[in-house]
């Protein structure tokens, strides 16, 4: 089959390579229908994280169950399924309690590769949700999006406790970013404010129903929002980005007693102890459990109530894979679709 492997630092290459085969009685092989370049491939396109041999890239996927092992009761050849990027078996304590990207048996669905035309999915009882029926073709890229990109911004705004009456901050302009706007509106808030530089994307920001746009960053984005909350700061912060400057940005522009999501994968990120002693803010963040979430994203997406695939301004062959990278480094691209 083909898939995109990363050899170093802006080299990302589709070759020939072997198609999974099921390796454990609860794992599922799915023939990929869509994947994509998630805004973390970048960590180690860009050359901050390290590439220390050819790694087959992408963690993001949906498509149809080819192949399913003994142990898989619910999953069945022939079902468009949506999953998380994390595996989980969604029945252990910590699955139980709604974080089931650090299930006790977790393992990372990218290890294989979704920039492929096959994908092993580990625990697909508890990994993979099916759709009724075969899903309308446009709603393909709005499913996508509920696998990762979706449901990160949708835990970054239920970390942040957001709802209604709430003054939400969004710290980062990504497709993870604009899908935080996106699910702030959806859980009610009052007030979405999106940091944004970029007009594209300041653009699709208020379609997801920002109600303003703050273009300073640092010390001056801090400023602006205490301007426009009263000195408060916000009550909900959605950081999405990862680095020492936007986590920083994200707990001052929160009020004392306030909520941070935090989404963004922390990249040398060190948080001064007596400032965040006296911030008196509560911090969530991590790997977000999308597989909580994916139930009730997809049916809003099956129902059309929401569009998150819009984020996909850029659809390529998978052949061209290494031209979606290009385009998300330079930032002419907020998002690549991968179609095998
Ligand atoms: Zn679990």
């Amino acid at each position: 089959m083909r898939q995109a492997v990363m050899y170093a630092p802006g080299d990302v290459r589709v070759e020939q390579r072997d198609k999974p085969t099921l390796q454990h009685p609860t794992d599922a092989i799915i023939k990929v229908s869509a994947a994509c370049v998630c805004g973390s491939d970048l960590w180690p396109y860009r050359g901050i994280q390290k590439v220390d041999e050819p790694t087959p890239m992408g963690h993001e996927y949906v498509g149809i169950v080819e192949e399913v092992g003994t142990e898989v009761t619910t999953i069945r050849p022939g079902q468009f399924v949506v999953g998380s990027f994390m595996a989980s078996d969604n029945t252990c304590e910590i699955c139980l309690d709604g974080y089931q990207s650090r299930c006790i048996h977790v393992e990372p669905v990218g290890a294989g590769g979704a920039q492929a035309e096959y994908l092993r999915v580990p625990l697909a009882d508890g990994t993979l949700v099916a759709t009724p029926s075969l899903p309308d073709e446009d709603l393909i890229p709005s499913l996508l999006a509920a696998s990762d990109v979706l449901g990160t911004g949708w835990f970054g705004a239920v970390a942040a406790e957001v709802g209604p009456g709430k003054t939400v901050v969004v710290v980062g302009d990504g497709a993870v970013g604009l899908l935080a706007v996106l699910a702030a509106k959806q859980l009610g808030a009052e007030r979405i404010i999106a940091m944004s530089r970029h007009a594209d994307r300041q653009k699709l920001a208020l379609e997801y129903g920002a109600t303003d746009i703050v273009t300073e960053r640092g010390d001056e984005g801090v400023a602006k929002i205490k301007e426009m909350t009263g000195g408060y700061g916000a009550h909900s912060v959605i950081e999405a980005v990862g680095t020492q400057e936007s986590m920083m940005q994200a707990i001052r522009c929160t009020r004392p007693g306030g909520h941070v999501g935090y989404v963004g994968v922390a990249h040398e990120v060190e948080l001064p102890g007596l400032e965040l002693f006296f911030a008196e803010v509560h911090l969530l963040g991590g790997p977000a459990p999308v597989r909580r979430f994916l139930p009730e994203l997809i049916d809003l997406i099956l129902r059309r109530e929401i569009d998150p695939g819009k984020v996909f301004d850029l659809e390529l062959s998978l052949d061209d894979a290494a031209q979606g990278y290009t385009a998300m480094d330079e930032r002419r691209a907020v998002k690549a679709l991968l179609r095998p």
